[in-house]
């Protein structure tokens, strides 16, 4: 315990093994402190990133490691002996050639990264993972979150199974599967009158006010955001490590995006994978596009939003990366677009309908984006191009519920099944 204390005071980093993690390093103006339970700059506010000394990494020893996101732990911001229960763990998703959801988009070289095969059906369990390993070093007891939806049951879900107690704060409109499969790990789960970015505002007053609550997106965010770097590790090492052409993002607070671009960078500069150029584009719903709009504009400025979209886990008004986003994808030639929530359940639609997958709201936006991007011609057709499914269809039924449904409902007869269907 007084590792953690020492640890939690920011009065050395020698004693907190986080891994490779060295320190904390300010993205804006690259102040460094030692390893905290901080997120922003002491000099200039700015968000604070993790530093690394990476040891020597090889392609066979993450092979060897475990089959989820702990085969990349010398990579990420976690205890060198992490504890790794089989078959629990997040990460490992399959990574599906796509080439019917291609021949529709007008994409030769098509994957698809399905992440609802987590164990609570989003990415989510992936960031929560990581902040939670680095809390328990940090000191804390508590595991807590403002969340729109998909953080709340990776957060729930992961403090019950480490026998934690979770705080979760969701906006009380979100929708009740989201709800309900956040509330049945018995955490404490309190609904607020009002949208993601009145909770997220009350999350940090609540974090500087309870010292031993970890806040996984809030006060040990430089952490959690290390945790989508994963996305990127696994969509290289399933390529046979060669990184794509293109990666097509969903876009929330815009961490997801950012890391993605971080851990294809670092296997280059590690020399896992041959440095090669990557073009990432970032996909929002049209009714909450604050980056998107931005990007349109060729500005730096990204002006918050009041969000009214059906792809409400990606319903952030003021995305806290939102211009690091833009920084990624007009650095490496990629964009971002936006589409409307009828595209959304199109994109929906028509990935069920091509790859057998079913994907939550966010899904929809990213397939959907695909298709606007390809159509316009910022897709090349040829490169090989990968898209990001983060969360899974079971979570936002109401999105298609009045669109799909029985062709016909017949008495028990062989005759009325084929008269149905019409042969
Ligand atoms: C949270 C979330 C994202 C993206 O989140 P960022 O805040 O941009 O990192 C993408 N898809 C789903 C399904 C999510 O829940
Ligand atoms: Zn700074």
């Amino acid at each position: 315990m007084t590792t953690t204390v020492d640890a939690r005071s920011a009065s050395g980093t020698s004693t907190l093994d986080l891994g490779p993690a060295r320190a904390l390093s300010c993205r804006e103006c690259g102040h460094q402190i030692p390893l905290a339970a901080e997120f922003a700059c002491s000099e200039c506010f700015g968000p604070l990133e993790v530093a690394y000394d990476f040891g020597r990494i090889r392609r066979e020893d993450i092979e060897a490691g475990p089959k989820s996101i702990w085969r990349y732990r010398g990579l990420l911001p976690v205890p060198t002996d992490v504890q790794s229960h089989p078959n629990t763990e997040p990460g490992l998703t399959r990574l599906v050639r796509a080439e019917r959801l291609g021949a529709a988009l007008g994409l030769r070289n098509l994957w698809v990264k399905d992440d609802t095969g987590n164990p609570t059906h989003s990415f989510k369990d992936r960031v929560v993972a990581v902040a939670l390993a680095a809390a328990r070093k940090l000191g804390f007891t508590v595991l807590a979150c403002p969340s729109t939806g998909n953080l709340a049951n990776a957060v729930a879900a992961a403090a019950a199974r480490a026998g934690w107690e979770s705080v979760v704060l969701i906006p009380s409109s979100l929708e009740r599967a989201k709800i309900l499969t956040t509330a049945v790990y018995d955490g404490a789960l309190i609904a607020v009158e009002g949208n993601y970015d009145d909770v997220n505002r009350l999350a940090t007053q609540l974090a500087a006010e309870h010292e031993d609550w970890a806040f996984v997106n809030v006060n040990v965010r430089p952490y959690y955001a290390e945790g989508s770097k994963t996305l990127a590790y696994e969509v290289a090492e399933q390529l046979g490590w060669r990184l794509p052409g293109q990666i097509v993002v969903p876009v929330a607070s815009g961490s997801q995006l950012t890391k993605v671009d971080k851990g294809f960078r670092e296997l280059g500069e590690l020399g896992l994978v041959e440095a090669s150029p990557y073009k990432v584009f970032g996909a929002q719903a049209t009714g909450c596009s604050p980056v998107s709009s931005a990007y349109k504009a060729g500005t730096d400025v990204v002006t918050p939003v009041r969000p009214d979209t059906i792809a409400r886990s990606l319903a952030i008004g003021a995305p806290a990366d939102g211009p690091y986003v833009l920084d990624t994808v007009r650095r490496t030639g990629g964009a971002v677009e936006d589409v409307t929530d009828e595209e959304v359940v199109a994109g929906i639609r028509l990935l069920a309908r091509t790859e057998g997958i079913f994907a939550e709201t966010a899904g929809g936006v990213t397939v959907a984006t695909a298709k606007k991007l390809a159509e316009s011609g910022k897709l090349d057709p040829d490169a090989e191009t990968v898209l990001l499914i983060t969360g899974d269809g079971l979570k936002t039924l109401d999105a298609v519920a009045d669109q799909v449904g029985p062709r016909a409902t017949v008495p028990p007869s062989a005759e009325a099944v084929i008269e149905a269907l019409g042969r």
